[in-house]
C-alpha cells in the first residue's frame, strides 16, 4: 500500500507549503488581506462575487 497514491489526489505542489508568505492575496485597493493561503487549507476569504468584501474593488483571479 506504501508506494500506492489514489488517482484524484494531489498534495504534492506548492500549495501545500505552510506559512508560505507568497501566498496571500491583498486587495490592491484598501491593502486588506483578503485571502490567506496556508497550506490547502484556506482561512481567510473576504471575496464576494469577485470583489473585495471591504471595499468592493474587484479582484483579477479565480474565484470559486
Ligand atoms: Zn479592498
Amino acid at each position: 500500500m506504501s508506494a500506492t497514491w489514489p488517482k484524484g489526489i494531489r498534495y504534492v505542489y506548492v500549495g501545500n507549503v505552510a506559512g508560505h508568505e507568497g501566498n496571500h492575496t491583498y486587495c490592491h485597493h484598501c491593502g486588506k488581506m483578503i485571502v490567506e493561503r496556508t497550506g490547502f487549507i484556506i482561512p481567510t476569504y473576504q471575496i464576494e462575487k469577485n470583489a473585495c468584501k471591504f471595499c468592493g474593488t474587484l479582484i483579477p483571479g479565480k474565484w470559486s
